[in-house]
């Protein structure tokens, strides 16, 4: 590092893993990511230990002295959140901006919000539900976090659930939307409402908390239901860069509750062939990226027949997410699969409007619809 960081340079180490590398004024940004780039590569060699190779990453956030800051207390706080930025984005070199600073106290802004509609009980949810394709009957719903913020209206689950996994509440968060799941299900039950199942999503950040199988086991307890009338959902990004063993055993010991196990977005990540055998998964829910405009595009139909024939051909349970049009229902119809969620049938709803729409789909004649589209 010394050498790549060049002779006028002073390095400091601030903690563990932690430089800060000063270099003297009158380099261009041109030279300073060039400097930059040279110092990654130098992290990236690798070491050789007794156990064997070993690489490590870097990130870097650079901050120019007299234009980013006015003192050290600045220069060190902006150059914090450069870092922070290139670490969400890799490995990489990040110059520090003002729009950094806003996005900081944005961020910082909607964790506090969020973490009080937490604790509130703010947080609600909103089920879609999927439909067998041959009878139009219901095969289960999923329940997904809805967030009304007072003043700021809906705030989507793609943005307050990474701040979530950002700043750890996303346990307590899991924790409330399993307990409103399972407090819904319940109640249909009572009404005699045959909802199958219902799913819940589940961050790979709870997975990891040692007491989440006693949560999920007391949550079941607590509204009187069996393993079945629960799924849970993990996202197939979970596994890439965790140890395998410590997932497995946490499956099996959830699978073992008798809870259903769904491999969520299946191909819209680093799909491993390898999961499907050795994870205890009950369902594949194929990502919508293979859906849309399916029923135009015959090299995708091609890739879904190839995905939901191999599925088949392992014994999942397949659900298709989000198809949204006649065409593409009619298309997956043929294809053939167990379930399909998406906009088509329905938008997700209040769980008091979920019997309604149940019954009106039903109700529809799909073989006849398909057979003349
Ligand atoms: P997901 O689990 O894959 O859920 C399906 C998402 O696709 C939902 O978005 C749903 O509204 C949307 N969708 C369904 N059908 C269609 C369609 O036909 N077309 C289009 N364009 N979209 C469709 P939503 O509710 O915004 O949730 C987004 C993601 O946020 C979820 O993806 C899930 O990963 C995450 N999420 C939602 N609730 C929770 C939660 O309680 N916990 C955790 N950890 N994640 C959650
Ligand atoms: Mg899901
Ligand atoms: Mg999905």
């Amino acid at each position: 590092i010394e050498k790549a960081a060049g002779n006028g340079a002073r390095i400091a180490r601030l903690a563990a893993d932690h430089f800060t590398i000063l270099i003297g004024d009158g380099s261009t940004t041109d030279q300073i990511s060039a400097l930059a780039e040279r110092l990654l590569t130098a992290v990236h060699q690798p070491f050789q230990l007794s156990v064997g190779e070993v690489r490590v990453s870097g990130s870097i956030g650079i901050v120019l002295l007299q234009h980013d800051a006015k003192d050290v207390d600045e220069a060190h706080r902006n150059a914090g959140l450069a870092v922070r930025k290139a670490k969400r984005k890799g490995d990489r070199a990040v110059f520090f901006s003002s729009e950094l600073h806003d996005e900081f106290q944005n961020h910082i802004r909607m964790e506090r919000m969020l973490r009080l509609a937490i604790a509130d009980r703010e947080i609600e949810i909103h089920f879609q539900p999927q439909f067998d394709p041959s009878n139009n009957k219901l095969a289960g719903v999923e329940a997904l976090a809805r967030w009304t913020h007072p003043a700021e209206g809906p705030i989507p689950p793609s943005l307050f659930i990474p701040i979530a996994e950002a700043g750890g509440q996303i346990v307590d968060l899991g924790t409330l939307v399993l307990d409103l799941a399972c407090e819904q299900a319940a109640k249909w039950r009572a009404a005699k409402f045959d909802f199958k199942h219902i799913s819940v999503n589940v961050s790979p950040i709870q997975l990891w908390q040692p007491n989440f199988v006693a949560v999920v086991e007391e949550t079941l307890k607590r509204h009187d239901l069996s393993g079945q009338e629960v799924c849970i959902e993990i996202t197939e990004g979970v596994f890439v860069d965790q140890s395998e063993k410590r997932i497995e055993t946490v499956l099996a010991a959830i699978r073992k509750l008798g809870v259903l196990l769904s491999l969520d977005d299946f191909g819209s990540g680093y799909s491993s062939l390898g999961y499907l055998n050795r994870l205890p998964f009950d369902q594949l829910k194929v990502d919508r990226s293979f859906v849309s405009d399916i029923d135009t595009d015959l090299r995708r139909q091609k890739v879904l027949r190839g995905i939901l024939e191999l599925g088949r051909g392992l014994g999942f349970n397949i659900v298709v997410e989000g198809a949204e049009t006649s065409e593409e229902v009619a298309v997956i119809r043929d294809i053939g699969c167990d379930a399909i969620q998406g906009f088509f049938f329905s938008r997700p709803a209040p769980a008091l409007l979920i019997p309604e729409v149940v019954k009106k789909i039903s109700r529809s004649h799909p073989a006849a619809e398909a057979r003349s589209a």
